[in-house]
Formats: C-alpha cells, sequence, structure tokens
C-alpha cells in the first residue's frame, strides 16, 4: 500500500515511517499541513494517517477538503487530545478510523489492514486477473495456484497493474507510485526497466496468461492473453 503520514512530531513520524515500510509500504511524510496539503495535491494514497494538531492547521481541515474533492483515500485520525469530539467530528467527516496518542505500533498496523480490508469489500482477498491471483497481504503471488517468488519491488509493480488492467501506466507514474517520493522526477528510470524486465520474465516463465506490455515512448500496460 502506499501511505502518507501527516504528524509533526518528528521521532514519532520517523518511527512510524520505518515500522511501515518495514511491512513492505511505500510511505511519505509530511511534517506539517501545507506539506501534506501539497502532497495530497500532486499524488494519490491508499491510506492517510493524519494527526489533527498540526503547527499550521487543523488535520480535520484537511480532511474536509479530501471528501470535498471525492477522494478516495482511507483516512485514519491520529489524536493526542484525548478528546470524543475530536473523535466524532473526524468520523461525522468522514474519516474511516481513529486512533488515539499514545498507541502501540502493531495497533497501527491492524487498523491500516483492517481499513483496507473493509474498503476492498470483504469477500475474496487480494486481486484476480486471468489466472494470476495477489494477496496483498500474505505477499503472495499464484499463477494457475502455483505459488510464484517476487522480490518486493515486482510484486509492488504487479499489484500496481493489476489494479489498473487495460491502463496505460506512464513510467514516471509507475516510479512514484512504487518507489515513492521523488522517484517521478530520476534523470532516467533504469530502475524501473531492470525490475519490470525481471517481472515480465517471471510471469512468463509461471505461464501467466497477463503481459505487462511496454508501449514505446510513453510506459507500460497490463494486458490479458487467454491462452488457447
Ligand atoms: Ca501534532
Amino acid at each position: 500500500m502506499k501511505i502518507l503520514i501527516v504528524e509533526d512530531e518528528p521521532s514519532l513520524r520517523e518511527l512510524m515511517q520505518r515500522t511501515l515500510a518495514g511491512e513492505r509500504h511505500v510511505v511519505e511524510t509530511a511534517g506539517t499541513y501545507a506539506q501534506a496539503e501539497e502532497k495530497l495535491g500532486t499524488y494519490s494514497y491508499d491510506c492517510v494517517l493524519l494527526d489533527i494538531m498540526l503547527p499550521d492547521g487543523s488535520g480535520l481541515d484537511l480532511l474536509k477538503e479530501l471528501k470535498a474533492h471525492g477522494r478516495r483515500e482511507n483516512v485514519i485520525i491520529l489524536s493526542a487530545k484525548d478528546s470524543i469530539e475530536d473523535k466524532i467530528l473526524g468520523l461525522e467527516q468522514g474519516a474511516d478510523d481513529y486512533l488515539p496518542k499514545p498507541f502501540h505500533l502493531m495497533e497501527l498496523s491492524a487498523r491500516i489492514r483492517s481499513v483496507a480490508r473493509r474498503s476492498r469489500g470483504g469477500g475474496q482477498r487480494g486481486i484476480v486477473v486471468g489466472n494470476v491471483h495477489l494477496d496483498p497481504e500474505s505477499f503472495r503471488v499464484e499463477v494457475d495456484g502455483r505459488e510464484v517468488p517476487l522480490l518486493k519491488k515486482e510484486f509492488d509493480i504487479l499489484a500496481y497493474f493489476l489494479q489498473r488492467p487495460g491502463h496505460l501506466v506512464d513510467k514516471s507514474v509507475l516510479a512514484e507510485a512504487v518507489w515513492g517520493d521523488h522517484a517521478d522526477q530520476a534523470d532516467n528510470f533504469h530502475f524501473v526497466y531492470a525490475q519490470m524486465k525481471n517481472l515480465r520474465h517471471k510471469l512468463s516463465e509461471a505461464g501467466a496468461d497477463i503481459e505487462i506490455k511496454a508501449v514505446y515512448g510513453f510506459g507500460y500496460k497490463l494486458i490479458e492473453n487467454p491462452r488457447p
């Protein structure tokens, strides 16, 4: 998942970032209202962890703005104020969950998984396209029920494309989504090409009936190739 942490307290922000990155999430951070507004204006996320008391504004206003723009990010409010009003206001404004500080990091991880599961609407875990099944919780990929071992970035790339079959994805957009912070501004995209080559090789070896096709000059597109 791609997660934005909005938190002005540096040690807590870094601790959350390290923990969630260790759980294979792509994590970006903002320490102020203005930084968060800029990130959310440019990029989209699966989940936003939102502190309420920011030095230059209230997280609740940021939440209001997100909802006013019809954004789909899951939002979990993190609030030091042991205030029932904060909780009620946040949930009324469309936050998906509320976690009072101080919290245990394992609790945070569990809440993130739980809002993600709820927003997928329960049912079968993971994504299925053709004969490929990807489970984001166990980080398992199967082709025709047989596991295909993937490295972390290969897994992240595949997850990104499986959610967008048939869509042309620009390589800078892919770089930002999978590698995070400022990867879209890289001078070249050799790191994308290398991982993509390995992933395409593994899919084809495993007999997948999907293919991530290169569209010269633009990027990539996931297509289904049903086998006869
Ligand atoms: Ca704060």
